[in-house]
């Protein structure tokens, strides 16, 4: 564990993250869009300024140019994950089991396609409308990082092969990882060449540019509260009430404070921290594809580089919420940029002399097979996506299609595919829920820091890291993982 007390440990929450600052640098530092002043009427209002909102209103005004669609968004466009992941763009492949067992082969088939035209249609968006969002295609590389995690995504690549997607998911030696990017920590590993790395608020505030082209109404600084159904919606913001013939709800970790939605999430931490430029020493150990790799924990390990050298580093490490509450846990949580610190000294142990200059944080909204939630209630005209739990960049754009989709009634397929509407297993009601996932949230980091050190976990977290697979939900090691 790195010294919490060297000037090398920045502290979270003091700014806004890196990405966004520098996005907002690069507009001049745009100022917010004002609320609403007077009760409105549109066809859609989006609640929600992230990718899933965003999405769905350039999709929608993609199918009909003249639709009048609003965004509500309490803080900025992009000011939530959206503007502060880490910028890994990649589809499903390696979910192909979950999403076999959910689907069957096909269904598994049709969603993973679906899910990994993102990557293209990220980079069209860009392309056509002149966002530089500095896509780059290095792929997607997990590797294994201790003899725990040996074997992790076997599954997937056996699935890809029976499938017959068997150039989406490959499997690399260790010696193919070093060639990738060199570290006494890696071992095997598997790639998926189609994935990319975006700057993720440039994309954010590309599609707020976008949208604001197309005449769409954003409304910043614009907190929703309620919606209520009488033949229209209407949506609370402050004093003013907008009505529409549809709604969607897009606010991520936000949703866990929602009626209906509450129990179907639970929120954690994740937390980024970025070096100095450093493009020698990222020669120096061959990484110079543009890789976006992670480790094989639970509380993952995910990193990148940026066009000037830099490397971005993230840590899933971040402690569980309670209820709906997103609070300052999930911005300024010191202990888990440090962890992250550590994180990256094990990993990269040639860049030790790099100094780590930035440090954020925010929310994962973890759903119960870490799959998202579309869907629709209030008699469908409220519709809802979220619970990407930590992968949302692709799958935020496949979520804004399928909305879209369903909200326009036009006859996509997309619109069809069955990963919307499916049951989903709920947590238990607070605070049994805050109290479960903390204690799990921390034997599962426990348990991670444990094995990368070589050792085997003690048998109280050999058994709460099990606890959610024996109450039946898809989280946690899987109970076939060797490591334990
Ligand atoms: C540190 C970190 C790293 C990550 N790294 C990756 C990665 O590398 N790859 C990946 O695929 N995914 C990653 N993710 C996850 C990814 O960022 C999200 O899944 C994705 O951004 C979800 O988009 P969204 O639009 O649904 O949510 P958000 O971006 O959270 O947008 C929701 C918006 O709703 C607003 N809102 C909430 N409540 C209200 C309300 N009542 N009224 C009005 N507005 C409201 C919020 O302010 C927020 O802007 C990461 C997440 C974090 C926190």
């Amino acid at each position: 564990m790195s010294d919490p007390s060297r000037p090398e440990t920045p502290q979270p929450g003091r700014q806004r993250s890196y990405w966004l600052r520098e996005a907002l640098a690069d507009e001049a530092d745009p100022s917010p869009l004002p609320p609403p002043t007077d009760d409105a009427a549109y066809d859609v209002i989006v609640v929600g300024g992230g990718y899933t909102g965003m999405w769905t209103a350039y999709f929608l005004t993609e199918t009909d140019p003249s639709i009048r669609v609003a965004i509500l968004e309490q803080d900025i466009c992009g000011g939530g994950p959206s503007g502060r992941n880490g910028g890994f763009l990649h589809g499903w492949w390696d979910q192909l089991p979950l999403l076999e067992e959910l689907h069957g082969p096909d269904g598994a088939m049709e969603v993973a396609h679906a899910a990994d035209e993102s990557v293209e249609g990220t980079q069209a968006f860009c392309e056509r409308h002149g966002v530089d969002a500095w896509f780059r295609r290095g792929g997607y590389l997990r590797v294994s990082a201790s003899t725990a995690q040996d074997g992790d995504g076997d599954d997937a690549v056996e699935a890809c092969r029976r499938l017959g997607a068997s150039d989406q998911l490959v499997e690399l030696s260790p010696a193919e990882v070093q060639a990738r990017c060199a570290s006494p920590a890696f071992r095997g590993g598997v790639l998926m060449p189609n994935a990319a790395t975006i700057q993720p608020a440039r994309l954010a505030r590309g599609l707020r540019r976008v949208l604001l082209e197309r005449g769409v109404a954003i409304h910043e600084g614009t907190r929703a509260t309620a919606f209520a159904v009488n033949g229209a919606v209407t949506v609370r913001a402050g004093k003013v009430s907008l009505t529409a013939d549809q709604a969607v709800l897009a606010v991520n970790a936000w949703t866990a404070g929602w009626p209906r939605h509450r129990s179907a999430l639970v929120a954690w931490g994740s937390y980024m921290i970025l070096t100095d430029p450093a493009p020698e020493a990222l020669r120096q150990i061959g990484w110079t594809g543009g890789e976006a790799i992670t480790d094989s924990r639970f509380t993952v390990h995910y990193f990148r580089t940026t066009p000037e050298g830099r490397v971005a580093f993230g840590a899933g490490v971040g402690a569980a919420g309670f209820g709906g509450r997103i609070g300052p846990s999930f911005e300024r949580d010191s202990h888990a940029v440090e962890r992250a610190v550590a994180g990256l000294r094990r990993l990269l142990p040639d860049l030790a002399d790099v100094p780590v200059t930035e440090a954020w944080g925010g929310p994962i909204d973890v759903s119960s097979d870490r799959l998202p939630i579309i869907g629709r209630t209030h008699g469908g005209r409220v519709h809802h996506a979220y619970g990407y739990s930590g992968n949302g960049v692709g799958p935020a754009h496949l979520a804004g299609r399928i909305l879209a989709a369903r909200i326009a009634r036009t006859d996509d397929e997309v619109g069809r595919l069955p990963i919307a509407d499916r049951r989903v297993r709920r947590f238990p009601p607070e605070p049994l829920r805050y109290v479960g996932a903390r204690i799990v949230r921390e034997a599962l980091i426990r348990r991670d820091e444990v094995s990368d050190a070589g050792q085997r976990p003690g048998w109280i977290v050999r058994l709460l890291v099990r606890l959610p697979r024996l109450l039946g939900y898809r989280l946690g090691p899987h109970p076939s993982a060797a490591r334990d």
